[in-house]
């Protein structure tokens, strides 16, 4: 069994995103960027399962500009196979990604594709449901667990009230979230090793897609700034600015 791992080039976690001038959006220039939290996640697992013996080849795909590549490598040395570079300049949006990602899976019939369960520069969380709704797979989304057997697999979900686990049958879509597992560190010699993985490069049009931009952002804007709390000495005091100032009891 594949398993497809789309990861995203995202802007680091630990860098504060400062928002342009003009509104425009996201000020990215000379900003670090890395994959995806998420996607790691993702790409560990995926290994994991292939060590495991339970899949043959794990295919790491980035859809973007061509420094995407970079994100690829960071796959393949994590233990990725091999890696897709689907190469555009245009900025894409979750159909957009979902689509090429469609015609991947029709291309290499994977048995399960893991995602993450939201990129988190646009916090879309869209991706992977969308391709499962496209596919017409089954979906298993924000997973804290993976257990392949056969033809199904028995994933464990966080939600609202707890943890659920739901059987689905492959091939299927995951999407992970934090605590499925702790991503490996790429060590030197397998960054080493991964420069020599494959790593083909296709286009949209060669997967006939059209990744034009759906949605239209209008103005991208920082939040207000929250202002400074005040002590007070004790709680018949609180009590009395919450009903007399904050008017909210
Ligand atoms: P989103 O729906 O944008 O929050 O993204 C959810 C997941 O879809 C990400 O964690 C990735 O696994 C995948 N994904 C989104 N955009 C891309 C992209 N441009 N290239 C590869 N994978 C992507």
């Amino acid at each position: 069994m594949k398993i497809l791992v789309p990861v995203k080039r995202v802007v680091d976690y630990n860098v504060k995103v400062r928002v342009k001038a003009d509104g425009t959006g996201v000020d990215v220039a000379n900003v670090k960027m890395s994959m995806n939290p998420f996607d790691e996640i993702a790409v560990e697992e995926a290994v994991r399962l292939r060590e495991a013996g339970v899949a043959s080849e794990v295919i790491a795909v980035s859809c973007g500009v061509q420094a995407c590549q970079e994100t690829i490598r960071t796959a393949l040395a994590i233990g990725a196979d091999r890696g897709i570079l689907v190469n555009t300049d245009v900025e894409l949006q979750p159909l957009a990604v979902a689509k090429l990602l469609k015609s991947l899976c029709d291309k290499e019939g994977p048995g399960l594709v893991l995602l993450g369960k939201q990129a988190i520069d646009d916090d879309a969380g869209q991706t992977g449901q969308m391709l499962a709704a496209m596919m017409n797979w089954a979906q298993a989304t924000y997973a804290s667990k993976v257990a392949v057997s056969g033809e199904k697999a028995n994933v464990t979900r966080e939600i609202d009230g707890g943890l659920e686990t739901i059987e689905i049958k492959l091939p299927a879509v995951v999407t992970t979230d934090l605590r499925l597992n702790e991503p490996r560190y790429a060590t030197l010699p397998n960054i080493m090793k991964a420069k020599k993985k494959p790593l083909e490069t296709v286009t949209p049009a060669d997967l006939g897609v059209d990744v034009a931009p759906r949605l239209q952002t209008l103005k991208v804007a920082e939040p207000p700034k929250r202002s400074a709390g005040v002590m007070v000495a004790d709680v018949a005091q609180l009590v009395d600015k919450l009903k007399n100032e904050a008017k909210v009891i």
